[in-house]
């Protein structure tokens, strides 16, 4: 059904599944669908990547011209898998304390967490104990072996807590998971047990008891919660311009990763300051066999060097394109102990109307796509360093130096925020830590 917005008709239950050219002009495919996008009723996505309408049509695939797509569609996007548009792990990241920064590199950087869902009863969540034990996150750690953190999401209507597990325990865990064919039964009951007596009003008395709460049902093979090993999933570019095929063919160049790769890989202990540079970069020029290609009209030459953008607009060689622009999940996936994901949300789609801004500026359609792709990649590049860097350094100090990190909320730098601790002898002592101490704590 379709509803309309000021300007704007929406159509709702439609799942986008590629992108493809039809008389030099760019179309997106899409098909009608319910809401579950359920049952399957074409090939995957894929297939679609890339290629000319004409090799795609099928029955009630449906096709809608566009200038522009802005892929919100989640860590999965299929805007981006069908752009070209790589994902790559975050592993080069920068912390700042005070006012040196340094780049540290950790090789498949991750934090273990396992995430339960409970059951609710009589309509309210397991009630949790109203002291330390049940309102700071960090205090379990002192009292589980393996426990970094637990966060409990028990509102509106959901009862989710999430355990996040020391660095040694999570390797243990995700060997065991994997060894042992990712069953239930192997997952680590009787920890999640004891945290349940740390932080709950009324612990259960066994692991029967424990997943009978649970939301999702408990038997054999099917999975009542999920250990994931958490990383940050980023797109290898924020945005890239689709160009419709030249009539002579050459191959389609690969896409390039926007943020410079480590010159050299570090181990988790190396402190050695670098001077800050992850700029996004632009993409290759590239001309393509059939359908649309990847490709920017700014382009980097073969030293690494970017060169300054070719304007083609008002050449007659100029040819069609569409912008495609990522945002949310799509671009960079959350870790969601940190609350970023929404917010970033929201603050990638204000770039998206300063972007959209540029279409009442060109004088062309060549200069509007151009503009476009740039004042996006502008006021995105800045958001998304700062929330990676965020992600990147706090999982590190967390989960390979062992500390906690609070925030101070009032300061307006989000790194210089960080402020970190180790747990101390007592229960429930912090104790602050000196910055010369980093370097020992987070040796392998
Ligand atoms: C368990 C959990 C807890 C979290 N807690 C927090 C939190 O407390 N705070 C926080 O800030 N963040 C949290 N996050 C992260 C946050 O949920 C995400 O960062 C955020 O939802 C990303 O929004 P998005 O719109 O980019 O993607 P999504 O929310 O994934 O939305 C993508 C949408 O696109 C649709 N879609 C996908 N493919 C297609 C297609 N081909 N065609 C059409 N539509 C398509 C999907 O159906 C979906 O509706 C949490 C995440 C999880 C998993």
């Amino acid at each position: 059904k379709d509803w309309t917005l000021p300007g704007i008709s929406v159509n709702y239950g439609v799942r986008f599944l590629g992108i493809c050219t039809k008389n030099e002009s760019a179309f997106t495919i899409s098909i009608l669908t319910n809401h579950e996008f359920e049952p399957p009723v074409v090939p995957p996505a894929t297939a679609y990547t890339l290629s000319r309408c004409d090799q795609t049509t099928r029955e009630q695939v449906r096709m809608d011209p566009v200038d522009v797509i802005v892929g919100g569609d989640g860590s999965k996007s299929t805007v981006a898998n069908t752009s070209g548009i790589r994902k790559r792990q975050l592993e080069t990241f920068f912390t700042r304390r005070g006012d040196l920064e340094r780049k540290i590199n950790v090789p498949g950087l991750k934090q273990v967490s396992m995430v339960l869902d409970f059951k609710l009863s009589n309509g309210t969540c397991p009630k949790t104990r109203t002291d330390v034990r049940g309102t700071d996150p960090y205090y379990v750690g002192f009292l589980v072996k393996g426990i970094a953190a637990v966060f409990k999401r028990f509102y509106y209507g959901h009862c989710q807590m999430q355990l996040l597990f020391t660095r040694e325990a999570g390797m243990e865990i995700m060997n065991g998971a994997s060894s042992l064919g990712g069953k239930e039964a192997n997952l680590p009951w009787n920890t999640v047990l004891r945290v349940c007596k740390v932080v709950l009003k009324k612990p259960y008395k066994s692991q029967k008891h424990l997943k009978q709460a649970l939301l999702h049902t408990c038997s054999g093979n099917s999975i009542c919660a999920s250990i994931v090993p958490v990383s940050i999933d980023l797109a290898s570019t924020t945005s890239t311009i689709l160009r419709t095929p030249e009539p002579s063919h050459v191959s389609i160049s690969e896409p390039r990763h926007v943020f410079s790769e480590p010159s050299h890989v570090s181990s988790s202990a190396n402190f050695k300051a670098e001077s800050k540079k992850r700029d996004p970069e632009p993409e290759h020029v590239s001309v393509g066999s059939g359908g649309l290609e990847p490709g920017h009209v700014s382009g980097e030459s073969e030293s690494g060097q970017v060169s300054e953008p070719r304007h083609v607009s008002g050449g007659s060689g100029a040819r069609d394109g569409v912008v495609v622009l990522l945002v949310g999940d799509a671009l960079s996936t959350a870790h969601y102990r940190l609350g970023v994901g929404i917010n970033t949300g929201f603050r990638t789609s204000k770039a998206i109307g300063l972007a959209l801004r540029e279409s009442y500026k060109g004088k062309s359609k060549e200069e509007i796509l151009v503009g476009i792709e740039r004042i996006f990649r502008e006021n995105v590049g800045g958001i998304l360093e700062i929330v990676l860097d965020l992600q990147g350094s706090t999982m590190y100090y967390e989960t390979y130096c062992g500390l906690i990190v609070f925030f101070d909320h009032s300061s307006d730098d989000l790194l210089k925020a960080q402020s970190l601790y180790a747990r101390g002898s007592k229960l429930g002592e912090y104790n602050p830590i000196d910055d010369s101490e980093l370097a020992t704590l987070c040796a392998d």
